[in-house]
């Protein structure tokens, strides 16, 4: 496996293996959920290509930015047992030279859920990624369902702009106990982890209800909210039943409706989600 930092090479070898790659974005310290997207990467494509960048343009000025945690290290080794070709870790200043100036905006989608809570998270998103594809031009880009929201934007945003990338996207990986993984649950300690679990929980209490035959998205919001609210560490951020497509609010749930959460566990802010049919 090979580390590049540098754009210009990046690009020099993407040139010589158009149509051969596959891209797995990400913002480094790895698990298990992002070894299932380079998993998935190795079965799509003669290269896989995961990107590790902390992108500052997504981060607003009061958000953990400076303390994300990194660990080049032992990505390298994630990345590797997982099957990754290469690593591409550029700098901030290799991405966002100065006189940096150009971003890309989905508009619409973009507004809801993390969108609202997050001003100009996406619009960070969707700059990085493009750049991404020009960089790394691959054939297939591969995303987790984690990020509901980031994939459809990303989805939106390849289709509008005639993106030559086939947009996959993959299963939220869980610890044992039901926690979605992510990189910030280091962050957790042993009592907030804990409250964490509430997320995971509270979809779980949605699913059953539905199943029960409630379909009201004031009762089912309700039920959530308790499962959240019992736990004296956990604050909503958003607790949301949405279409899945267009993410706009619905007051009646079926199976196919997405309920999507944000929760703030001290200073760690998690999100989960699920289609409510979904096992
Ligand atoms: P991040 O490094 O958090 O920006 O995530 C990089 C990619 O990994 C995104 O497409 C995420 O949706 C995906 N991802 C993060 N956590 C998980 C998880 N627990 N299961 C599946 N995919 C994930």
């Amino acid at each position: 496996m090979k580390v590049i930092n540098s754009v210009a090479e990046m690009q020099q070898f993407a040139r010589e293996h158009r149509g051969e790659i596959a891209l797995v974005p990400t913002m480094g310290y790895l698990h298990e959920g992002h070894a299932s997207l380079m998993v998935e990467a190795r079965k799509r494509a003669r290269i896989v290509v995961a990107s590790i960048f902390v992108n500052p343009t997504q981060f607003g000025v009061n958000e953990d930015l400076d303390s994300y945690p990194r660990d080049l290290e032992r990505d390298t080794r994630v990345a590797s047992e997982a099957g990754v070709d290469i690593i591409f870790a550029p700098t901030a200043a290799e991405m966002y030279p100065s006189g940096y100036q150009t971003y890309v905006n989905v508009e619409e989608l973009t507004t809801h859920l993390c969108g609202a809570s997050r001003p100009g998270h996406f619009r960070g998103v969707t700059t990085v990624v493009s750049k991404l594809f020009n960089i790394v031009m691959p054939r297939v880009a591969i995303f987790g369902k984690k990020d509901f929201q980031q994939l459809a934007v990303i989805k939106r945003m390849a289709k509008d702009l005639n993106m030559d990338v086939e947009i996959v996207g993959m299963p939220i990986v869980r610890e044992h106990d039901g926690l979605a993984l992510s990189s910030r649950n280091v962050r957790l300690d042993t009592t907030q982890r804990r409250s964490a679990l509430s997320l995971s929980r509270s979809l779980r209490v949605a699913k059953e209800a539905l199943r029960g035959g409630e379909q009201s998205v004031a009762a089912l919001k309700k039920a959530v909210a308790e499962v959240i609210e019992a736990e004296p560490m956990a604050e909503i951020d958003y607790l949301e039943f949405r279409d899945p497509d267009t993410l706009l609010e619905l007051e009646q749930a079926d199976e196919r409706t997405l309920l999507a959460l944000a929760v703030r566990i001290g200073s760690v802010r998690l999100i989960d989600n699920c289609i409510l049919g979904e096992e």
